[in-house]
């Protein structure tokens, strides 16, 4: 099993063109089936694709690619950001530099819950909370529990949905926030680049393979690439 993390496509920083993100997509669906995180055991080899912070990108560019090629994706989004519905032009919403979507978020740089809830009908796209604001959780001063908690309120009101994946903004958690968030989440994810056999990860935290910036549709997958993340997931689980 792997978990892959994605950010943009087309876009300045943490993205991928979109020529190479679609053979890429190609070369997953025909070496993998795509899974959402799940307790059942994966017979096979599997990959959970994960999509940080629900740019109005993956709306108009991933999603139409997803459902292509029928491949299944978690959706991780700050809950602060999300509009209802938005009358902006796609190139308006996508026009932004990745550093100033936060704060142009009112332009509706975001997937809007309307775009959400018609992703989440076609069965490709599974929701999971990125916390409320998108802070670090590290840093002083952080109302841990009032991210953990009200973004998964607000997404599972606003959706009518169950949600039990968190991935961490920045990847950034301790132990005790660790602790926390499987209190109220069944899967939690961090960045890492390591593999694990399943949704259980490693010291019950799933680690994810950074899918931003490729030049190759199958450059993550090299025999040599793959060895790497197994051997990082072996020091890790000391
Ligand atoms: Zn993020």
């Amino acid at each position: 099993m792997i978990n892959l993390m994605y950010h943009h496509v087309n876009s300045d920083r943490c993205s991928n063109n979109i020529e190479v993100f679609e053979k890429h997509m190609q070369y997953i669906a025909s070496h993998f089936q795509t899974t959402f995180p799940t307790k059942k055991e994966l017979k096979g080899k599997y990959a959970c694709l994960v999509f940080d912070d629900a740019y109005a990108d993956f709306y108009y560019l991933t999603f139409p690619i997803l459902k292509k090629y029928n491949i299944k994706a978690l959706l991780a989004v700050p809950t602060k950001y999300i509009l209802d519905v938005c009358s902006q032009t796609p190139e308006v919403r996508m026009s932004f530099e990745h550093n100033d979507e936060f704060k142009n978020y009112e332009k509706g740089t975001f997937c809007t819950f309307k775009e959400m809830k018609e992703m989440i009908e076609s069965g490709l796209v599974q929701i999971a909370s990125h916390s409320h604001t998108h802070t670090n959780l590290l840093e002083e001063d952080v109302n841990i529990k009032e991210e953990l908690i009200l973004s998964q309120q607000i997404l599972e009101e606003k959706l009518s949905i169950k949600v039990e994946s968190f991935v961490f903004p920045f990847g950034k958690y301790n132990d005790a926030i660790a602790t926390e968030t499987l209190n109220y989440y069944t899967y939690a994810f961090r960045i890492g680049n390591a593999i694990h056999k399943d949704f259980s990860g490693i010291k019950g935290i799933n680690y994810r393979v950074d899918a931003d910036g490729l030049s190759t549709a199958d450059e993550i997958f090299t025999f040599k690439k793959q060895l790497g993340y197994k051997f990082k997931a072996f020091i890790k689980s000391f």
